[in-house]
């Protein structure tokens, strides 16, 4: 049994603010230690529960948070900027299930930490399909392309409750309950990692027994559509090839399959970004 943990940062233990997961920020060597010792926790409850490879991919950022020299020896890490599959680097057919640690809620969701959809800076919403999702429905759907379920999240109440509401019965590690955009209850490290390591082990006991809700599989083609925060933002985006203008901020386009449309997304978010 093959198990990709997908991190992020702003759902991790104890993170409230940009100032924790930004590198440039004296307070982030803190953050990533304690970014590691949760995917740590997911690693042990995994292979306690008898998983055989585990392969975990830092995807906040440049992709360069965690610390390898402090990461669980039975595990591989992808690590670095830019990989074809970015948040979801590792993902085939082989795995057989994927765990996200450290994620945070779709932008626009209230009383959620650091609330955002890809890029703070650009994007407002997304859609796949006319579903809204954030960074959980978007990397759920490239897994789902390849048949796998995502089967368990950590971060805050916000991006719990916005995954079962998408995934179905999944397990949830809620690490922090968040009382507004930068301010929450966090639960210490020693709680919190617990609380991780037994979502994990109860996601691969699941699995073994076929407990599990099935893989996010959208219909092909997809149609996205990007509602960016700015006119510019969306008319700069639009030089991407196959975009359609639909509203001032508001690209659309169809992609034959989930990975063209992570690629087509992660494109013209790029472009805007460049602004
Ligand atoms: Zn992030």
């Amino acid at each position: 049994m093959k198990i990709l943990i997908a991190a992020d940062m702003e759902g991790i233990t104890g993170v409230t603010a940009w100032a924790h997961v930004m590198p440039e920020n004296p307070e982030y060597a803190r953050y990533r230690r304690l970014m590691t010792g949760d995917i740590n926790a997911a690693i042990q409850g995994t292979f306690e529960s008898g998983a055989d490879e585990v392969v975990v991919t830092d995807g906040h950022h440049t992709g360069g948070n965690i610390l390898i020299e402090e990461l669980d020896p039975r595990a591989r890490l992808n690590t670095g900027n830019v990989s074809p599959f970015s948040m979801v680097q590792g993902i085939d057919s082989s795995v057989d299930g994927v765990f996200f640690v450290g994620y945070h809620a779709r932008a626009g969701t209230p009383d959620a930490i650091l609330d955002h959809t890809w890029s703070s800076r650009c994007v407002t919403n997304l859609w796949l399909n006319d579903l809204l999702v954030g960074e959980t429905g978007l990397n759920a759907a490239v897994c789902g392309h390849f048949g796998v379920p995502v089967l368990m999240v950590s971060g805050d109440q916000a991006v719990g409750t916005e995954a079962l509401d998408l995934l179905g019965k999944i397990e949830v590690a809620v690490v922090k309950h968040a009382t507004g955009r930068m301010s929450a209850e966090c639960l210490p490290p020693g709680v919190s990692q617990t609380k991780i390591c037994e979502a994990a082990a109860r996601a691969v006991s699941r699995l073994r027994t076929g407990e599990v809700p099935p893989a996010l599989r959208l219909p092909a083609p997809v149609q996205v559509a990007l509602e960016f925060k700015s006119t510019e933002m969306a008319e700069q985006a639009g030089i991407l090839p196959g975009t359609r203008r639909t509203e001032g901020r508001r690209l659309e386009f169809s992609a034959p399959d989930m990975p063209t449309a992570y690629r087509l997304i992660r494109a013209a978010i790029v472009i805007a970004r460049a602004l």
